[in-house]
């Protein structure tokens, strides 16, 4: 498994109350679909779709100066361009941010509405991408509301946004069919991946993706993923575990054992007696009562 760097600031999330989410246009390639509109269309499948089933609410704004609490959804033309712009993994301030890579999204072959509603969703409900779910077979899954659907969309006022999953996708209990598991009503079982989908699997040995299909699987592997969500992800989840598997090295261990020694041999000069402990006395050690669940 690859050493990764990665660091997460304590970030407030400003909790307490719900987000205000600035949307913010750095990109020079035209994004195929009017801003105001888009963030008016997702203003509605908040409020009228997913907020109903996951409860949480935002309000969405365009802006080009965003405030310092507010959360923020950035179209960059790229990754290097989210690097130049000095664009992280949380906003400057501490705050969850997504970002769209125009030119990368549209070379494949995906709308920027989609994405920007795929990014929205999932951000409400997991702002540090690192939620999962447990199935039966014992392996996590992230908890990601749209990766399983990804493709699968509809439309709000002739805008293309994101099918999403409900949460009994990721409760295992559910027999097939036995309720709703996805907002469009295409997946018919918890943790299915649909053939245009994928998630991102924890089996304790590796985290990797699982595809629904071997089109999807060459599709994603020609697709540019740097600095998506999903990679921050597993680097994040793989960072922990390196951490956690690396054994102390020789100079750590001698450290160790030289405190020790230390230790012992200063146990050994101040060698003492045992104070005695306090007598123990009880309310009627001086006057019994004669009914002990008497209140004195
Ligand atoms: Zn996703």
């Amino acid at each position: 498994m690859a050493r990764t760097s990665i660091s997460v600031k304590a970030a407030a999330f400003n909790q307490g109350r719900f987000p205000t989410i600035a949307f913010v246009n750095k990109a020079t390639t035209p994004l195929g679909v009017n801003l105001d509109k888009l963030v008016t269309a997702l203003q509605k499948q908040l409020d009228e779709h997913f907020v109903p089933i996951w409860g949480y609410p935002a309000k969405l704004y365009v802006t080009g100066k965003p405030k310092g609490d507010e959360w923020q959804i950035v179209f960059l033309e790229d990754a290097d361009a989210a690097n130049a712009l000095g664009y992280h993994d949380i906003t400057k301030d501490g705050q969850p941010i997504s970002k769209v890579f125009v030119k990368t999204t549209l070379a494949a072959g995906e709308k920027i509405s989609t994405t920007a509603s795929h990014e929205l969703l999932e951000m409400m409900i997991d702002p540090g991408a690192q939620l999962w779910a447990q199935n039966v077979d014992g392996k996590l899954y992230a908890y990601e509301m749209c990766d399983a659907v990804e493709s699968e969309e509809y439309e709000i006022d002739g805008i293309a946004v994101s099918d999403f999953v409900h949460p009994s996708f990721f409760e295992s209990w559910h027999l097939p069919r036995a309720v709703q598991f996805d907002h469009l009503k295409k997946v018919t079982k918890p943790f299915d991946t649909l053939p245009n989908g994928y998630q991102i699997v924890n089996d304790g040995k590796s985290v990797h993706e699982v595809f629904g299909s071997e089109t999807k699987k060459q599709d994603f592997q020609r697709e540019i993923r740097a600095q998506h969500r999903s990679e921050y992800r597993k680097q994040l989840m793989e960072a922990n575990e390196v951490a956690q598997q690396q054994p102390p090295d020789l100079a750590h261990a001698a450290v160790l054992f030289h405190a020790g020694q230390f230790l012992t041999a200063l146990a050994l000069t101040k060698k003492r007696p045992p104070e005695p402990l306090p007598p123990f006395t009880t309310p009627w050690d001086t006057d019994p009562p004669s009914n002990p669940w008497r209140f004195r």
